[in-house]
């Protein structure tokens, strides 16, 4: 039987359903016996985004008729994995939870106000992509509603974000102002849309494929299945091309802990420089001949994510 590379849009609880790329064509499959047992720290061996191998149900092929409920397709085998972001239970058990796998890039959304962005919850955001291996981009929301008395903000906004290495771009998605290069920036890739409550996630995405609503659609419903049970995370296809996967809110991300001296390396902007400081480790704070420091008076490393990384760091400290 011929073998056939699929994608995993969504799991359901009781099966997994595939598409082949380029193509749009869901089918059910179900997990070979044998591979349940794989991966036990985690309560979903397969995520959204994997690349599986597939066997067909016998009498079955992808052009004369799909898989369905009652005769799914069988999964062999997933590909080894780019990337993935993971969740751990909100009960501090050991077990996980993959949100995605093979993410290209990562889409946070935010607003310098309508709601305020807090710089130091989306630092914590960025480092998470970092040790992820997830490269992100920063979607600044309602651009229409920045007037003249918004214009230091968003200047600032910028010159920390993409001085730190992180593209910025501005969008509307009431006017429609920059979804073409968000849309372009999409197009064959496995994206992650991620972004607090009222940034204006869902009509970004709207905005980008109006056939998605994800208010209305099985997202919005997630919080239905109450606090303990897992979220089934989704992944959407553009009509522009490109697959989408929202994670709502925080929850929906997978915030990392980190040990003291590991918290810079997922500053990209001090870890460039860090090489230069006098001690090894150095954590940046009292050491003299500190290029961190250096870098900040001087302006090359911005004020305020070095104040994330403080705030990270006395975090850490405050649970040892
Ligand atoms: P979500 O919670 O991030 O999914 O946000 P929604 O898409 O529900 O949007 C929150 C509110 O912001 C709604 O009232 C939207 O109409 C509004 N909104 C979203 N995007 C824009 C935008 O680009 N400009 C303006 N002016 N309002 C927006
Ligand atoms: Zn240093």
């Amino acid at each position: 039987m011929k073998k056939t590379e699929a994608i995993v849009v969504k799991h359901t609880g009781s099966h997994y359903l595939l598409t082949v790329p380029p193509g749009w064509n869901l089918f059910p499959a179900v997990l070979r016996g044998r591979m349940r047992q794989k991966g036990s720290s985690s309560t979903n061996p397969v995520a959204v985004g994997d690349r599986v191998m597939f066997d067909l149900p016998d009498g079955k092929d992808t052009a004369s008729g799909l898989p369905d409920t009652e005769n799914p397709a069988v999964i062999t085998e997933i590909l080894p994995r780019k990337n993935y972001m993971i969740r751990r239970s909100a009960n501090l058990s050991r077990q996980s939870h993959i949100i995605a796998a093979n993410v290209d890039m990562a889409f946070i959304v935010v607003t310098v106000d309508f709601p305020e962005v807090k710089l130091p919850f989306l630092d914590r955001i960025l480092v998470t992509c970092e040790v992820y291996g997830i490269p992100a981009t920063i979607v600044l929301n309602k651009c229409d509603l920045y007037g003249p008395g918004h214009r230091e903000t968003v200047e600032a906004f910028h010159s920390i974000y993409e001085g730190a290495g992180y593209p910025v771009m501005d969008v509307s998605a009431a006017t429609g102002a920059g979804t073409e290069e968000l849309r372009k920036a999409c197009t064959d890739r496995v994206c992650l849309f991620s972004g607090v409550s009222g940034v204006g996630k869902s009509s970004l995405i709207k905005a980008l494929d109006p056939s998605l609503d994800p208010r209305t659609g099985e997202i919005s419903q997630s919080h239905l299945q109450g606090r303990h049970t897992t979220t089934f995370y989704e992944m959407y296809r553009l009509a522009s091309g490109g697959y989408i996967i929202d994670t709502p809110g925080i929850r929906g991300f997978g915030l990392v802990d980190l040990g003291r001296e590991e918290i810079a390396l997922y500053f990209p902007e001090m870890l460039r420089v860090s090489g230069d400081c006098r001690f090894t480790p150095c954590t940046h704070t009292h050491e003299p001949g500190c290029a961190v420091k250096a870098a900040v008076e001087a302006g090359t490393i911005s004020f305020e994510r070095y104040s994330s990384y403080l705030g990270m760091l006395e975090e850490e400290q405050k649970y040892r």
